[in-house]
Order: C-alpha cells, then structure tokens, then sequence
C-alpha cells in the first residue's frame, strides 16, 4: 500500500522497496531462528576510568553470526527485532547470558561488584515483568543489584507516559543503575535528563571523536561535563579510539570512558582478568 507522504502527496512504490521489504521478512525468519541455532552472541567492551585506566565495568553487545547472512552488525538487525517484537527474546536472552557469564568470572576470581551494562529497548521496558525477569535472573546467578547497569536510548525516551518512569523507578530503588547512552544524538534533549531519573550519562561518540579538531566540539564535551557534575552522575565518554583524545578528555574532567583505544568488544572468554588497560 503507498504510504502517505506529507499533504496529500503519496511515496511512488519502487521494485527496490519491494526488494527491500522481501529481504527483511528473509532475516526476520532467520533472525526468529537465531537464538534456537545458537548464532546469537554477546560481546563485552570495557568501561574505564580515565584517572587510572582501570576496568570498572563492561558493556554487553549483541552479536549475530548467522549462517545465511555472515555476521549481521546491530544496527541492521536491532531495528528489525523492535519493530517485530523479537526484540523481547532477544533481549532477555541477552540479560540472561551476560548474567550467566559474568557470575562465573565471579566464580572464578573477578571482583564480586563488577559491573556490566545492558541495552534495553522501550518495548522490554513497557513489559509488565520486565522487573521480574530482571530479579529472577538476578538471583538465578547470585548476583546483585550492583551488578547491572541497564542502557536506555532514545526510543525509551521519546516515551513519555509514566509507565516507563514508574518501571525505571523501581528498577533502581532495587540498587540497579540507570545510564543515558547516546546522550547529544538524534532526538534526545534535555527535557527528559529533566523528567527521569538516572545514574549515569553517556556522550555519543560523534562528539567525542572530533574532539581534537574543532574548538566547537571540546566547548560541547566540556559543557556535557559540567552538565554531569552538576547532576552528580558519572559521565561515559563513547568511541575514544586514541590516547590524545583519551588524554584530552581526562584533562577536561570526564571520568570514564570507553572505546577502541581501550579495548574492542569481545568475548569475555578471551578478556584478561579486569586491571590497567593503558
Ligand atoms: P551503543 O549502545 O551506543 O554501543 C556502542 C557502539 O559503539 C557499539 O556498536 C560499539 O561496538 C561501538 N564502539 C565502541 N567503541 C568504539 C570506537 O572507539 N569507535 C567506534 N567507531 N565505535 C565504537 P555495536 O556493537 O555495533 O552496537 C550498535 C548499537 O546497537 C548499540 O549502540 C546499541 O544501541 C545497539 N545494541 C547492541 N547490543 C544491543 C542489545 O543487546 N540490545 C539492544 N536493545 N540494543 C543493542
Ligand atoms: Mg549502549
Ligand atoms: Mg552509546
Ligand atoms: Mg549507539
């Protein structure tokens, strides 16, 4: 059917988005089948503190190696999976395995308090049980609230209904923590920094990595910092890929960071144990 397109004008349909539309149902398929054919895997990046470069924590990344298509990168399939609803397997499948992997580098010697943030997307967040899951897996792993991070995007925050913000709250009254990611990107603002709660903020990557080369972008980043500091919330700085930016971003007064130059996302199989990175 031709979508409608602003006053009375209809998009043309095009072979290409028929195309496009086949294809999509092709990798929704396969993608139903991921979890089931175990092609689903998270990865972990390091979190860092800019101080000291020690590890304080790590993000969980969803993988896809799919026999049909090769390694699917997120942004291909996660739009897939919220506007399907598969979102919501995939994603307590994704809250159960980094649970499961963490609780045995727990067992096997890491600090009990390690941290790991999660991607959650608003439809988990608009389930009903979504708190439950949470405790469940939780207690399933012995692992405690401050062990988990969860990461909220836009497509949270454009939610305005108190639905989400009651969710989110009691989410952290269990001890859980609450990060902004991608703060500064697409429609995010700062009307909802006004109107929810959380515990730690996130700049995307975008301004972090020109950071050397406009005085524009280090007046932005240095503002978002004294945002932080002002709300009392750790700053993450996204996509540090070398130590000048690294070094600069410290000597502003950023606190964490994370990105390439630190550490890729991998397995936490083939992670050393947490330490100095740099
Ligand atoms: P995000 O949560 O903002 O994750 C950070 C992204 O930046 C990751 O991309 C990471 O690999 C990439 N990155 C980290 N350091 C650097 C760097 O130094 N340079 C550059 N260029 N990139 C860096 P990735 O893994 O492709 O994930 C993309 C997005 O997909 C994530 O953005 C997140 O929004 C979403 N996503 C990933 N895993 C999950 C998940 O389990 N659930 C949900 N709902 N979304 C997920
Ligand atoms: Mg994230
Ligand atoms: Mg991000
Ligand atoms: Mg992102």
């Amino acid at each position: 059917t031709a979508r409608k397109k602003g006053a009375g004008a209809y998009e043309i349909y095009r072979p290409e988005m028929m195309s496009r539309a086949v294809e999509n149902t092709q990798m929704l398929r396969e993608l139903n089948q991921a979890e089931l054919n175990q092609e689903l895997r998270v990865y972990f990046q390091p979190i860092i503190d800019l101080h000291n470069a020690e590890v304080i924590g790590a993000e969980a990344l969803i993988r896809w190696h799919s026999k049909a298509y090769g390694v699917v990168p997120p942004y291909v399939f996660i739009p897939l999976a919220e506007d399907s609803g598969l979102i919501l397997s995939i994603g307590r499948w994704v809250l159960r395995e980094s649970c499961r992997q963490l609780a045995l580098k727990i067992a096997s010697g890491w600090p009990n308090d390690f941290n790991i943030h999660i991607n959650v997307s608003a439809r988990q967040l608009y389930q009903a049980d979504f708190y439950d899951v949470i405790i469940a897996t939780l207690n399933e792993f012995r692992l405690s609230a401050c062990n988990l991070t969860i990461e909220l995007t836009e497509s949270v925050l454009l939610e305005k209904g108190t639905f989400i913000s009651e969710q989110l709250g009691r989410i952290r009254a269990l001890g859980i923590s609450v990060a902004i990611d991608d703060f500064g990107s697409g429609f995010s603002s700062l009307s909802y920094l006004h109107c929810l709660q959380f515990d730690c903020l996130k700049i995307d990557r975008d301004f972090v990595s020109g950071i050397l080369k406009s005085a524009r972008n280090e007046a932005i980043i240095s503002s978002v910092i004294r945002l932080a500091k002002g709300l009392g919330v750790p700053l993450i700085a996204e996509g540090i890929e070398t130590k000048e930016v690294a070094d600069r971003l410290y000597e502003l007064g950023c606190p964490r960071g994370q990105g390439y130059y630190f550490g890729r996302p991998i397995p936490l199989d083939e992670w050393q144990a947490p330490g100095i990175v740099k």
